[in-house]
C-alpha cells in the first residue's frame, strides 16, 4: 500500500487547511492553483497554476490522483462529468455538487426530500417577481443561482417598484431565484461528512453569526437549541448528505424559526469544508479538514465529540493593519488559549484572512469566550489593542 495522493481544485484558504491533515496522516496534497500567490500555495509544495474551467488543465492535473475534490463549488458540472469518464475520481461528484452549484437545483430537490424550504419560485422577468412577491408578500430575496458567495449574488427586493430595479440582474441570467424574506432568530449550520460507501457523521449543530452577507463568528453547539430541532436539522442535513450522494464535507445552512414548522428552513449547500465548520480544528476531536479528506478516499470517519464545552470561531477581515504579523504579540499575550489562524492573503478592507478560534471550559462561559476571541482577532485586524468605551463614555485605550 502506498500513501494516496489526493488534489484539490482551488487554492484558497481551505486548501490550505486541508495541508496539516494530509501532512498528518502522511497523504500527499496537490493543488490547482489560480495564481502563484493564491493561500494553498505556501503551504503545498505541488500547486501548478492552471484555469479550473479548462478541461485540459483539469485533465492534466489529474494525473497520478487518488482522488480530485475541490476548494470551491465552480467548476463547471461538464467538466466533472468529462473527468469521470477519463476515469478520474471526483469526489464530490457531478450529480450531488450541482445542488451546490446551484440554488435552483437545491431548492426543487429539497421539495423533493419533503425537507422545509422557505416559500420558492424560479422566476424569469420582472413581472414573475412580482407575481411572487404579490403573492407570498414583500419583501422578497432575489438570488443568482449561480455564482454568488458571501451575500454577492443576494439581494432584498422590497415592493413592486423596487422589483422593476432588477431588470440588469435578468438581464445578466435568467431565470433567478426568488425566496420569501424568512423571519429567522439565528442563523444556524449543520455540518456533516459523508462517505462514497455511505458512512456519516455530523458534528452538532452551530450558531452562525454573519454581518453583511460574511460569516463573522460561530459558537459551537449553538446554544440553547431545544433538543429536538438540533436532532431534526442533523437528521436533515445526513439525508440530504444520503439522498443526494455527497461525499467529502457538506454544510447545510439553516434559518431558525421557533414555533413554525420543525422549527427551522434550509437556507443552502455547501459541498467542501465551510467557514462555519472552522471551530472543529481546535474544538472538535477531528477537524473538517481532516474529514473531509478521509471522506474523500472513502475511510472510516473521525469522531466528532466536541472538545470543551462551548467553541467560539472570530473571522477577521482585512483592515487597518497591513502588517499581520506585528499584533501577533500583543494577540497572543492577551489570550494564551487562543488558536490563531492565517490564510497568508494580502489585506484587503473586507477580505477574510484568517481566523481565532477559542476553546472555552464550561457553557455559561459562552460570553466570556466570544468577547475573548473577538479581542484577539480584533487586535490582528487593527493592529493595535482594542478600545473601549469606560463608564462615562470617555474613550480609553486597554
Ligand atoms: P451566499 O451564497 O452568498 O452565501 P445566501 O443564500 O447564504 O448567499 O444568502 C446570504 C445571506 O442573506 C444569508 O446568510 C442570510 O443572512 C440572508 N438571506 C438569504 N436568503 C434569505 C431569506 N430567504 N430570508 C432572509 N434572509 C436571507
Amino acid at each position: 500500500m502506498t500513501f494516496p495522493v489526493i488534489g484539490v481544485v482551488g487554492g484558497g484558504q481551505l486548501a490550505r487547511m486541508m495541508a496539516p491533515a494530509a501532512t498528518a496522516l502522511g497523504f500527499e496534497l496537490r493543488v490547482l492553483a489560480e495564481g502563484e500567490d493564491v493561500s494553498a500555495v505556501s503551504a503545498v509544495p505541488t500547486s501548478p497554476v492552471g484555469d479550473y474551467k479548462d478541461l485540459d488543465a483539469l485533465l492534466e492535473f489529474s494525473r497520478g490522483l487518488d482522488v480530485m475534490t475541490f476548494d470551491h463549488e465552480h467548476v463547471p458540472n461538464d467538466h466533472l462529468r468529462a473527468l469521470q469518464e477519463a476515469g478520474v475520481n471526483v469526489q464530490p461528484g457531478p450529480d450531488a455538487l450541482v445542488h451546490a452549484q446551484d440554488k435552483l437545483v437545491m431548492r426543487a430537490a429539497i421539495d423533493r426530500l419533503e425537507l422545509p424550504n422557505p416559500a420558492w419560485a424560479s422566476v424569469a422577468d420582472v413581472e414573475a417577481l412580482v407575481a411572487f412577491g404579490e403573492k407570498t408578500g414583500w419583501p422578497v430575496v432575489l438570488k443568482t443561482p449561480r455564482g454568488g458567495y458571501d451575500g454577492k449574488g443576494v439581494r432584498m427586493v422590497g415592493s413592486a417598484e423596487e422589483a422593476a430595479d432588477t431588470a440588469d440582474w435578468f438581464a445578466a441570467m435568467t431565470p433567478l431565484l426568488a425566496e420569501a424574506k424568512v423571519e429567522f432568530s439565528r442563523e444556524l449550520s449543520a455540518l456533516v461528512a459523508r462517505t462514497p460507501d455511505g458512512e456519516s457523521r455530523a458534528w452538532p449543530v452551530v450558531h452562525t453569526i454573519q454581518v453583511d452577507g460574511v460569516c463573522d463568528e460561530v459558537i459551537a453547539p449553538a446554544q440553547d437549541i431545544p433538543l429536538e430541532v438540533a436532532a431534526a436539522a442533523e437528521d436533515a442535513a445526513i439525508r440530504i448528505a444520503n439522498e443526494l450522494g455527497v461525499t467529502g464535507v457538506m454544510a447545510v445552512e439553516l434559518f431558525e424559526t421557533p414555533g413554525v414548522g420543525s422549527g427551522f428552513l434550509i437556507n443552502e449547500l455547501a459541498m467542501r469544508p465551510h467557514n462555519t465548520g472552522h471551530w472543529t480544528q481546535d474544538g472538535s476531536v477531528t477537524s473538517q479538514f481532516e474529514q473531509h479528506l478521509r471522506a474523500v478516499l472513502n475511510l472510516p470517519l473521525g469522531a466528532t465529540d466536541v472538545l470543551g464545552q462551548v467553541v467560539v470561531m472570530k473571522n477577521f477581515l482585512g483592515g487597518e493593519n497591513q502588517d499581520l504579523f506585528s499584533a501577533y504579540p500583543l494577540a497572543m499575550a492577551s489570550e494564551p488559549a487562543a488558536k490563531i489562524h492565517c490564510y497568508g492573503k494580502a489585506v484587503r478592507p473586507g477580505r477574510k484572512i484568517g481566523h481565532v478560534n477559542l476553546v472555552g471550559a464550561a457553557a455559561s462561559d459562552v460570553d466570556s469566550v466570544r468577547q475573548r476571541a473577538t479581542t484577539v482577532a480584533n487586535i490582528i485586524r487593527d493592529g493595535r489593542a482594542p478600545a473601549r468605551t469606560a463608564p462615562g463614555n470617555s474613550e480609553e485605550t486597554v
